[in-house]
Formats: C-alpha cells, structure tokens, sequence
C-alpha cells in the first residue's frame, strides 16, 4: 500500500520537474535567438528591396566614424532590445553601426 502512494508520489515529482525544466529550456532559447539575431540577415527581403539597399552603398559597419545610422534621421530603432533596426528608405534589418551614403545626421535642421 505504501509502495503505490510512494510511487505515485515520485512519478508526479519526476514530470513536475521535467515540465519545469522543458518550460525554462524553451525561454532561454527563444531568448538567446532574439538576442543573437543577425541585422545582415536579408533572406526574407525582396531582391528589389536588396538591390535598393546596394545602390544607396548600405553597410553594416559604417567607414565614417561619425556618420553611423543610430545617428540618422531616417533610422527607425529597433521596438525591443536585441532585434535590428530599419530604415526609412528599404526594407529589411538595419545595424545601428551601419551606413549608407544617404545619411542625414539628425543634428541638422
Ligand atoms: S539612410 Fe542610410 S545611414 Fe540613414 S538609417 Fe538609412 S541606411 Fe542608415
């Protein structure tokens, strides 16, 4: 009698602790994919829209050290910390440290 409620009592223990384990493996690995996503990553990006973001000379690390799109009028910054930003200008991921040769420094008025 004592074996049935103490095996019972083992097995509910055992799929308690492996739900739990399987529910924080899937946060930290949607986690780490948010964080890790890349900005030059334009596979889901029209080959129009690509060839709009080679003919404006996008890079995603800037040659101009002050001149970078995080400091741009036309850069839209990213909605949630870890994802990529966009541009006013073409479609797809955006690097903060990146340029184009249609920076607009958001100094100026
Ligand atoms: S216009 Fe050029 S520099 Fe400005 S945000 Fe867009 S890609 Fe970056």
């Amino acid at each position: 009698m004592n074996t049935r409620r103490q095996f019972i009592k083992s097995t509910l223990g055992i799929g308690s602790l492996a739900l739990g384990s399987a529910l924080l493996l899937s946060r930290c690995k949607s986690k780490k994919k948010t964080s890790s996503a890349s900005c030059n990553d334009v596979s889901g990006v029209s080959k129009e829209e690509q060839e709009k973001r080679k003919k404006l000379g996008y890079v995603a690390v800037t040659p101009v050290a002050d001149s970078k799109c995080s400091t741009c009028k036309l850069y839209l910054p990213p909605a949630q910390t870890g994802d990529c930003g966009h541009c006013a200008l073409f479609k797809g991921p955006v690097e903060a440290g990146g340029y184009c040769t249609y920076f607009a420094p958001l100094s100026e008025e």
